[in-house]
């Protein structure tokens, strides 16, 4: 899976991307992550990306020149490898909401995924029409840009694809709901109460264990 960013903080990604299971993902050769600064795309010399909107209003809109040339740029690489199928994602926080279901079927259907993250007001309504990109929203708040929820969805996808987790992130994999989960100390005491791991989780009887950890999810 290759996963395509544009934006106008490309550095954003980097630290985040940088650690833990992506990093090894990516280390792996399993996924390739790489962010497009939107202002490289740019005609004008003060590499402006956005501008006032059409029948007034706040904020400020991207424009459609900037982003097509980038993501044409991208698709036109992404032409150069065989059997691609891509899908184009602009995030909009009224849109279908992304959820573990869409991260496991996009990561089985495409082998690239374009995500264009939008910042001001958001971006030119042309933009999605000329690219027919879908639109996913990653919760009902609404953030100051697309870049989170881009980190968001690579992250979730990601995980979803085969040999990215080990056997031990696997078996936490098969679950959405999590039980309650403890480690080390056995009794932790707080202002003078003790907070204690419940005894099942202390004997070895796994048929207690399990039955405890349906019913603590
Ligand atoms: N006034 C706009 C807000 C734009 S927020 C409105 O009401 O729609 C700027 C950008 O952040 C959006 O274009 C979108 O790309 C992204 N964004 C904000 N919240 C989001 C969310 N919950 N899910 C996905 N994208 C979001």
């Amino acid at each position: 899976m290759r996963f395509h960013v544009v934006t106008i903080f490309p550095n954003m990604f980097e630290s985040y991307f940088a650690e833990s299971i992506i990093s090894r993902a990516v280390i792996n050769k399993l996924i390739e992550i790489d962010t497009y600064a939107l202002r490289d795309f740019t005609v004008d010399k003060h590499r402006r990306v956005d501008g006032r909107p059409y029948g007034g209003g706040p904020g400020m809109v991207m424009w459609v020149d900037p982003l097509i040339r980038c993501v044409e740029k991208i698709q036109k690489k992404i032409a150069k490898k065989k059997n691609t199928k891509v899908l184009i994602i602009m995030f909009n926080p009224g849109a279908i909401m992304f959820t573990n279901v869409l991260a496991k079927q996009s990561a089985k259907k495409y082998t690239d995924i374009i995500f264009i993250c939008g910042r001001y007001e958001g971006i030119d309504a042309r933009v999605k029409k000329i690219l027919k990109a879908k639109e996913w929203s990653i919760g009902n708040y609404v953030l100051t840009g697309g870049e989170l929820p881009a980190m968001v969805c690579i992250d979730a996808i990601t995980r979803q694809i085969k040999g990215v987790l080990n056997a031990e992130d696997s078996i936490e994999e098969n679950r959405i709901a999590s039980h309650e989960i403890y480690a080390r100390p056995e009794i932790y005491e707080y202002k003078g109460k003790k907070y204690r791991v419940p005894k099942v989780l202390l004997g070895g009887n796994h048929k207690l264990i399990d039955e405890w950890r349906a019913k603590h999810s």
